[in-house]
């Protein structure tokens, strides 16, 4: 810090900062987590001055031979980890992988097939006619992914999205009296939209999926299944999610990201069977440019640690950790979407305290308790303010919490809730976005939370 003061004091001021933040508060956003020391550290050499576009032993830059050494490391590991055929770790974030996944998957069944019917190994070579009715075609074809407000992410054909724009898109949600995912509806949506693609996986669903049962909807449609495991990344290594719960031996394509409950650094990657291996590894330069190789590099390490036993248990006292603090909440008659959980995230309906999720999370905050505000199913509130609250388990878990300090978190959380009241605006009228919170609690609940 003292390097980083000596050109920019107040870079270095806001990291000093973001530290104390970090260590006083409770971090439960369920995309966060705390990378070990020897990921951070890697993130920060020399690696990240160098230029590599292409893939491994294929570079369109000289001196690339550190970087293939770095990103092979990262891709080894990442097969043996997960059991895949193909691993692909430049994707410089989740968003990058699922469009590299998604161009591969159109390369793969679309873009190939229409050249050599066409008789043509480059598009290069097409004729301008001909290259209008390949665009055409490419921009032509079908995305089935899971709604937002059920739990499912912007990027699996959210319409303001990219994915929204570039496919026809259609979305499948959750039983409206369970919350749960309804397969026989996803099944009849399928087949009656055919879509190219079905994509799996969620940001917000508090619940596992059966992956075997999404391939055989897939496999009866004819669609490429890809499986976004972003957020459960981690229990699928650590395994924790095994069986029809690992995405892996039934997709044809998983993209995730590295940070969340996988703890490594910010990052995406993308594992593929042999088939679809050769469309994913021209990742560069048909989406991306040049890799990060400092992140490549403590990928590898983060994957590395993730193959050991202490990772092992560090995933299963995740989910058993989100367990606990579903019961703190139930116990204390919080409704919960989906009445519990089974995977790292709880989903708390904040609509029985008489608050919005805006409403909710700020206040949250004042007391030191860092969440974010999310959908659920069908929201009134809309995705702006929304009617729920995000929980995850995964950061704290890093710091060494267990069921008592789960059950304490669930406590702290209803004290405010119940002690926060919906504001009014400068007219008086009610209010989504202010609130009041009864004096004392936030005092109350930081001090609490900076002594966990
Ligand atoms: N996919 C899912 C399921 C996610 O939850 C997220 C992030 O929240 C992403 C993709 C995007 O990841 P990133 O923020 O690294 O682009």
């Amino acid at each position: 810090l003292e390097v980083i003061a000596s050109v920019e004091p107040r870079i270095a001021d806001a990291t000093r900062q973001e530290l104390a933040d970090q260590r006083a508060s409770l971090k439960l956003i369920a995309s966060e987590n705390y990378a070990s020391p020897a990921v951070l550290m890697t993130m920060g050499t020399w690696f990240s001055d160098k230029y590599a576009e292409g893939t491994i032993g294929h570079r369109f830059y000289a001196g690339c031979q550190n970087v293939d050494t770095v990103e092979s490391i990262a891709a080894e590991h990442a097969r043996e980890l997960f059991g895949a055929e193909y691993a692909y770790v430049q994707p410089h974030s989740g968003i990058d992988a699922n469009l590299v996944a998604y161009w591969s998957i159109l390369a793969h069944r679309v873009e190939g097939p229409w050249l050599s019917d066409a008789g043509v190994k480059n598009m290069n070579d097409l004729s301008e006619a001909d290259w209008e009715k390949l665009r055409a075609s490419l921009g032509n074809q079908r995305l089935l992914g899971m709604s937002l407000d059920a739990g499912g992410h912007l990027t699996h054909g959210f319409r303001p999205n990219i994915s929204g724009k570039m496919f026809h898109q259609n979305q499948y949600g959750t039983d409206p009296e369970t919350g749960l995912l309804d397969y026989d509806a996803l099944r009849a949506k399928a087949k009656e939209f055919k879509p190219l693609i079905l994509v799996a996986g969620y940001s917000a669903y508090p619940r596992r999926v059966n992956f075997a049962t999404m391939r055989e909807i897939a496999d009866e449609v004819g669609a490429t299944l890809m499986v976004d495991m972003a957020h459960f990344a981690g229990l699928v290594a650590g395994k924790v999610f095994t069986g029809e719960e690992n995405p892996v031996p039934y997709a044809h394509v998983v993209t995730s990201t590295s940070h969340k409950s996988l703890r490594g650094p910010r990052g995406g990657f993308i594992l593929a069977t042999e088939e679809y291996a050769p469309s994913v590894d021209r990742g560069c330069p048909m989406v991306l440019g040049g890799p990060l190789s400092h992140v490549m590099a403590a990928k590898a390490v983060a994957f590395a640690e993730a193959r050991t036993p202490e990772f092992q248990g560090y995933a299963q006292r995740v989910a058993d950790n989100a367990k606990s603090l579903a019961e703190g909440f139930l116990t204390r008659g919080a409704k919960l979407v989906t009445g519990g959980t089974d995977n790292h995230i709880v989903l708390l309906d904040v609509s029985s305290f008489g608050l919005t999720g805006r409403q909710a999370e700020s206040a949250l905050l004042d007391a030191g308790v860092v969440t974010n505000r999310n959908s659920v199913p069908s929201d009134p509130n809309g995705a702006w303010y929304t009617s729920g609250i995000r929980f995850g388990t995964p950061a704290l878990t890093s710091r060494g919490f267990g069921h008592d300090e789960f059950d304490t978190v669930a406590e702290l959380v209803v004290d405010v809730l119940t002690n926060t009241e919906a504001g009014t605006n400068k007219a008086g009228a009610p209010s989504k976005a202010t609130y009041v919170l009864n004096d004392g609690v936030a005092d109350r609940v930081t001090k609490q939370s900076a002594e966990m």
